[in-house]
């Protein structure tokens, strides 16, 4: 039997974050999970090992791209074996590390399935064999999500390999000659961005007017357009209501904007993710689920159990690997006693597309529905030096300013690095900065960093590289 201060169930970015501060802090931890090390879906089977392949997607479509330039590369050789080679181990290297890091820190990794006895006491089916009791004053859900399937999208026969999720896709059977992605958001257009620089002739089909519900039309815009040109197909306003496993491949059948049938070697189904409460044992505690079936927690990460918190995809959206680091972080303090609650001015999104779509705090959209005037201010890449120098610019940098305070309220960005540009608003966001703090922040040249200096600039009318006069 073991007994700890700190239980944590699931391994992913929320689960082990939580259990190393639990360790930091000095508390008695355990972390339990089938994998073999510490890195849930977001290392082993999401995030990392598909930024290892975009990363690789971007250099092929570089190279491509290069013959403008003066230099013509010949076609790409692509060694399957080779490539998955290199993402496994980038995951390996990466789990062996968090591996690593539960040791140094003596926190017990148990690995196993868990399923809960009582408010104080788990079972864990050890992947080993055999059966391990664990108790504990304070237990953290970290269970995560699940791709959801929803019924048109089974096929009716039982599964096929040749109908993926983002998990199988990842494993890169082949390059099929014809792929279909069902979903047009960040799954969707990630994996489909991956299989199309490797040669599959993809189609994108989405059942909104647009790509990446959610994000602003402008930062969209700029990324369809590479999109349409990348991939051979959008389907908007469409949806798929019947997949047939044939032969010569999966047939569809869609219904909406484009109608009939089509066949394709292979489908990668990305319609969205839900969570996994389906702990055995949930039900003996007062754990309760709200209609969507997320973990229902307070603040402070508390369920309605007062021993078990719960953090991550399962407990709401978004579904990201750095909220539910944070609110992980947040559930063990709150267990160490500290005041302090979840409560974010920003949690940032990041696409990881080329051009990569980024945004943090409040979107127009947003902004629009609940009717908040908001002051615009753009500054689009054209105009960036640096975005130039990189051939690249087919970028926009956007800052939603509150006009009375001339607070920064959201950010948005579209175009190559995006993602890592976006860290910069974040900051600016939680630390209540104006437009004039980040105009006079003296930003490095030639960087696309410029970019938010200067649309904080274009807010005042005193752009350097955009003739905007402001209105009196
Ligand atoms: P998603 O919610 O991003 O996109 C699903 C898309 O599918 C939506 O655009 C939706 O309108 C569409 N859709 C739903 N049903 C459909 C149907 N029957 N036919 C056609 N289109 C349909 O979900 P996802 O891409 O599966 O990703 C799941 C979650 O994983 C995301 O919400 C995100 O939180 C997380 N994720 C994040 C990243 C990142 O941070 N870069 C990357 C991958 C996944």
């Amino acid at each position: 039997m073991i007994a700890v201060q700190v239980v944590v169930v699931g391994g992913g970015p929320g689960g082990y974050a939580a259990a190393f501060l639990a360790a930091d802090l000095g508390l008695k931890t355990a972390l339990i999970d089938p994998e073999l090390n510490p890195g849930g879906v977001c290392v082993y089977r999401g995030c990392i090992p598909s930024k290892a392949l975009l990363h690789v997607a971007k250099l092929v479509t570089e190279a491509r791209h290069a013959d403008a330039w003066g230099i013509t590369f010949s076609e790409p050789a692509i060694n399957l074996d080779k490539l998955r080679a290199f993402k496994n181990q980038v995951v390996a290297r990466l789990t062996g590390g968090t591996g690593l890091l539960a040791k140094s820190r003596k926190v017990q990794y148990v690995r196993g399935l868990a399923s809960i006895e009582d408010a104080h006491t788990l079972r864990v089916k050890l992947t080993s064999g055999g059966e391990e009791t664990v108790q504990f004053e304070h237990a953290i859900l970290a269970t995560g999500s699940v791709p959801a399937v929803p019924a048109s999208l089974r096929l009716p026969g039982g599964d096929d390999p040749r109908v993926m999720d983002s998990t199988a896709a990842l494993d890169l059977p082949d390059i099929p000659p014809s792929l279909l992605v069902v979903g047009g958001g960040y799954i969707g257009l990630e994996l489909g961005s991956v299989y199309a620089a490797l040669g599959s002739a993809v189609t994108v089909v989405e059942m909104t007017p647009g790509l990446l519900p959610g994000a602003d039309r402008d930062l969209v815009d700029i990324l369809a357009k590479s999109i349409s040109r990348t991939m051979k197909a959008v389907l908007l306003n469409t949806r798929v209501v019947q997949m047939k496993a044939e032969p010569a491949g999966i047939r569809v059948t869609f219904d909406g904007g484009q109608t009939g049938d089509a066949v394709f070697d292979r489908v990668l189904v990305a319609v969205g993710r839900r969570p996994n409460a389906s702990v055995p044992g949930l039900d003996r505690t007062q754990v309760r689920l709200d209609e969507r079936g997320f973990i229902v927690v307070d603040e402070q990460m508390r369920t309605a159990e007062p021993s078990i918190f719960a953090i991550g995809d399962v407990v709401g959206e978004p579904m990201l690997a750095h909220k539910a680091s944070h609110e992980g972080r947040t559930a063990v303090e709150v267990i160490a006693g500290h005041k302090v609650v979840f409560e974010p001015q920003a949690i940032p999104a990041v696409v990881f597309t080329d051009p990569e779509l980024a945004w943090a705090g409040l979107t127009e959209a947003q902004a629009q529905a609940a009717g908040r005037t908001v002051s615009v201010a753009k500054f689009p890449w054209a105009a960036s030096g640096r975005a130039i120098t990189l051939d690249r610019v087919d970028g926009l940098t956007k800052l939603l300013i509150d006009p009375a305070t001339e607070r920064i309220l959201g950010v948005g960005l579209v175009g190559s690095g995006a993602g890592e540009l976006i860290a910069e608003a974040v900051v600016a966001i939680e630390m209540g900065a104006t437009a004039s703090d980040l105009k006079l922040s003296i930003h490095p040249h030639p960087t696309l960093t410029e970019t938010l200096m200067e649309a904080a600039e274009v807010f005042f009318g005193q752009s350097t590289h955009v003739y905007k006069p402001k209105r009196p």
